[in-house]
């Protein structure tokens, strides 16, 4: 079977296989976020994802907007909140995993106040998590606003002209937009 073909027999059966899992292996997913869409919610108000439509759907359902539209965050916060809800995936919201232990026969999971056992583990938190801030941003003058991109939401937060942008990949160029 070539990929092509497994990956059409995947998307066909995304239901079954997971419901198949849940029953047998129970996995859930557990994230510590209230939704499934707020890593999104949570970014600057006139963010667009810089992968059109066609590039940003998960198998089984696609992405509800025209072919080459660039989807807006609470677009892309919308479709992963319908995909979760759609299959019913067994999402366990607001709990936040403090350690992972391995147990003979498999895994143990702290997790606040609740342990977990699973025999397989995927971590998936996330490569955005933690905002990097140069050490030399302390030495700069106190009366120099600094805000980093993951607390930037809109130019109101910015009551001067004078602004310098860090960083010329996509959220630096975005937010210069958004400010000019
Ligand atoms: C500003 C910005 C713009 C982007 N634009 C695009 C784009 O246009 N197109 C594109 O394809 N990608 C884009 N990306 C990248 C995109 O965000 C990531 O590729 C994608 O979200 C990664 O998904 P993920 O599931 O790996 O991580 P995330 O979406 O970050 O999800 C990680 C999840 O893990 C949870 N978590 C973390 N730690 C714990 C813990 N200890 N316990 C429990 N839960 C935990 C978090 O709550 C979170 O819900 C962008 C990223 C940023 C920051």
């Amino acid at each position: 079977m070539s990929l092509t073909q497994l990956f059409t027999v995947v998307r066909k059966n995304i239901r079954r296989i997971f419901q198949y899992h849940c029953d047998w292996w129970r996995p859930s997913k557990l994230d510590s976020r209230l939704l499934s869409c707020t890593a999104w919610r949570n970014r600057w108000d006139s963010l667009r994802v810089f992968t059109p439509s066609q590039f940003n759907r998960l198998p089984g359902k696609p992405f509800p907007k025209p072919v080459n539209y660039f989807p807006t965050k609470d677009d892309v916060a919308d479709y992963l909140e319908e995909y979760a809800c759609h299959f019913q995936l067994p999402i366990r919201h607001n709990i936040k995993v403090d350690e992972l232990k391995r147990a003979s026969d498999g895994y143990g999971i702290d997790a606040d106040v609740s342990t977990f056992h699973a025999r397989n583990v995927i971590v998936a938190t996330g490569p955005y998590r933690t905002p990097y801030i140069p050490p030399f941003a302390n030495e700069l003058d106190g009366s120099i606003l600094q805000l980093h991109s993951s607390s930037y939401c809109n130019p109101t937060q910015i009551p001067i002209n004078s602004i310098l942008v860090v960083g010329a990949g996509n959220s630096g160029a975005e937010i210069a937009l958004d400010l000019v």
